[in-house]
């Protein structure tokens, strides 16, 4: 018997290796084997069996004698044909070898002869039990729009047929209860549903819910879960014990037996998307299980990517809106506050001053957003304009006060902030601009009685920290939140009644085509925390830049305006939906060794090039050198996938061949979402 193994390294075949006559019984695809690998013994996964060499294979083995496996490393499969066909998938469009791809999609998995319950009782729903009474269970009555929606989605999961509905439904109009509905729909048939969530940490009131409707049948998969706790979620879900898996984007690899349902709550967000190594985008991969398993999709959003949207227009998917709140609460009123006109510059100015001092007397609670840590994102030095930098890293180091350090916030570097200016000697350094700590401040002088609370990544660094600074809003222990990207979405807070966005600006001018995009959908997301319970909420967003475009469509709450003004230009400029766009990033310890690798790469695409591809670059990335190494980047934009892959799978051979680029590395990004 002849095993196809695919090897968890950096290559693009797989190999065949012989299976000793003693092993054959234990033989499946989709479990780990040990193999004897050049001089070393790795773990690879089992992908085909067959009882002759293939003879389009033979070549590659030449005269060497074929190789036999050591071991078999599991008793059962870890994957079924599903999983390993949308892994093979994934591989050759992401342009990334399958034997790694499969070692993400089963990473966490332990390398253990047989994978066994951990005794010690594990039980990760504790956190997000509520005691009874305090989430209402079921609703009375579900709105006329949740039941037209539901009333399609049925339809879909009664057919066993696959469909992708995007549900578009603003804040708090009911989207998690449509879910919840969905799901008991395929539970009813046997089936398992995965609803994936950007950050769990950030999302306790959905996982909240979906424990207290479906108790011990809910599954939750996370990176912060221990080792024994993972294994006892993925033995529970592989053994058909729950009926919904709830998780982040691994869990789109989560064993479910006979898939029935995927949801993708909040789809436009970016941490679908994983950023290095096998740069998959979770929502993109759960559609194309969902097609594999004949299975539905829901894709949820207030503010739907561009992508998503446009698939409705052309077809690919059906749209389902829910366009009111529940209980047909109103919206909150933007008002923009032009930073232009003010006299010196505060971050918070006079008119959010006042709105969260009414909030506070009538004890009523705020948000407040700002998309920065620490207390300032740069000193100055008021004599030569020196400002101290990441030596790794191309950008300023923040200044945090409580720890008196300048960080850097992309690699680990940090020191204490001089006392004398290292390159004029002077003692003038002023730290400018604010972050979440400095607004914390500011605000505990500002108003001396208010309670505050700020969440960001410097003080949930805890296991469950985020769990007690959301308990404290709930339990009205807290009249303020300020924070990070974290607590714009997904809180469902029915005392919130006022919203302050800091500087809205400061995502709008990002050097990234989708900067307009993001603005907008967090401008909305934010927005939609206020005003959800009986009063009435408000928003104030103070920017420099009142009459863009995604400011003021944010402000009227106009999605459809936004996505005709930004498709315009997505058009105009050829980038997605329009075109499908790759990114080939270089990096090395060696500025000029990246640059003269990256001309060269250049020269091989354009060689290669067929017609209807446009090359961009290379140029230095915005962040031209991040933890050490150079970066410089080329942007491929094509009309359709397979050629442009093709393009650049040869021009990486080709790179790969040329001895000269040993220092360099070249990394592929199918359908980037960053450009930085
Ligand atoms: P979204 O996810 O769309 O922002 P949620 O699902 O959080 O909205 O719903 C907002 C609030 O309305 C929640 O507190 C939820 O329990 C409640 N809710 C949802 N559907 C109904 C309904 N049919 N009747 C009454 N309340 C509902
Ligand atoms: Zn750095």
């Amino acid at each position: 018997m002849f095993l196809h193994i695919a090897v968890p390294r950096p290559l693009e075949d797989t190999f065949i290796y012989r299976c000793p006559p003693e092993l054959e019984g234990q033989v499946s695809v989709g479990k780990r084997v040990i193999i004897p690998f050049g001089r070393q013994r790795v773990t690879g996964y089992i992908i085909d069996t067959s009882s002759v060499l293939p003879p389009n294979l033979s070549h590659k083995i030449g005269k060497k004698e074929i190789k036999s496996i050591d071991s078999i490393l599991d008793a059962v499969s870890l994957m079924d044909e599903t999983i390993l066909s949308l892994c093979r998938w994934a591989s050759e469009y992401y342009l990334f070898p399958l034997g790694m791809a499969l070692k993400t999609a089963l990473s966490g998995i332990p390398e253990e002869k047989e994978l066994k319950a951990p005794k010690k009782r594990h039980d990760v729903l504790e956190i997000f039990k509520e005691e009874p009474g305090r989430i209402s269970k079921v609703p009375a009555s579900l709105t006329a729009h949740q039941e037209a929606a539901l009333l399609k989605i049925r339809g879909s999961i009664e057919k066993g047929d696959f469909g992708v509905y995007l549900l578009h439904g603003i804040t708090g109009s009911g989207k998690t209860e449509v879910y919840m509905c969905a799901i008991e729909e395929v539970a009813k048939k046997g089936k398992g549903g995965i609803v994936l969530v950007p950050e769990i940490a950030i999302t306790p009131q959905l996982i909240k819910r979906f424990v207290a409707r479906f108790e011990e049948r809910v599954a939750v998969l996370h990176s912060g879960l221990s080792h024994g706790e993972r294994i006892a979620e993925w033995i529970k879900i592989r053994e058909g014990r729950v009926d919904v898996v709830i998780g982040v984007r691994a869990a789109v690899f989560a064993p479910v037996q006979n898939l029935g349902l995927v949801v993708i709550d909040e789809e436009h967000e970016h941490s679908y998307k994983q950023e290095d190594g096998f740069r998959y985008n979770a929502r993109d991969l759960a559609i194309m299980r969902a097609k594999l398993s004949k299975a539905t999709v829901i894709l949820g959003s207030a503010t739907p990517s561009l992508e998503s949207y446009y698939n409705t227009q052309t077809g690919k998917y059906l749209c389902l809106t829910l366009p009111e709140r529940i209980n047909k609460r109103p919206l909150p009123p933007v008002r923009i506050v032009d930073l232009r006109k003010k006299e010196g510059f505060s971050i918070i100015t006079a008119e959010l001053l006042d709105a969260l001092k009414a909030r506070v007397s009538n004890g009523e609670q705020s948000l407040l957003f700002l998309n920065r840590r620490g207390f300032s994102p740069f000193l100055l030095c008021l004599d030569c304009g020196h400002s101290p930098e990441c030596p790794n890293c191309s950008v300023s180091l923040t200044y945090h006060k409580k720890d008196n350090a300048l960080c850097c916030h992309y690699c680990d570097y940090k020191i204490t902030p001089p006392d004398a200016c290292p390159q004029c000697k002077g003692s003038r350094f002023k730290a400018f601009g604010a972050g979440t700590e400095r607004v914390e401040e500011e605000l505990k002088r500002l108003i001396p009685d208010a309670r505050i609370v700020r969440m960001d990544r410097d003080t949930t660094a805890r296991k469950h920290s985020h769990h007690h600074i959301f308990r404290s809003m709930e339990n009205r222990e807290a009249d303020i939140l300020i924070g990070t990207q974290m607590v714009t979405k997904g809180l469902d807070l029915p005392e919130i009644t006022l919203v302050g966005v800091l500087l809205a600006d400061s995502t709008l001018h990002l050097p990234d085509f989708r900067s307009a995009e993001r603005t907008f959908q967090f401008l909305t997301q934010v927005s939609g925390r206020s005003g959800r319970g009986d009063k009435t909420g408000e928003v104030i967003v103070q920017t420099f830049s009142p009459d863009h475009y995604s400011i003021r469509h944010a402000s009227m709450h106009d999605f459809t305006g936004f996505y005709e003004a930004e498709t315009c230009f997505r058009k105009a400029l050829g980038y997605p939906p329009y075109k499908r766009l790759v990114r080939v990033l270089i990096k090395g310890n060696s500025k000029e060794s990246v640059q003269s690798s990256s001309v060269k790469f250049r020269e091989i695409l354009d060689s290669n090039k067929k017609s209807g591809i446009d090359i961009l670059g290379p140029v230095p990335a915005p962040f031209s050198k991040m933890r050490g190494k150079y970066r410089w980047h080329i942007l491929l934009k094509g009309g359709e996938t397979r050629p442009l892959n093709s393009l650049i799978r040869r021009a990486l051979h080709l790179f790969a061949c040329d001895e000269a680029h040993k220092g360099v590395q070249v990394e592929v990004d199918v359908d980037p979402l960053s450009l930085l």
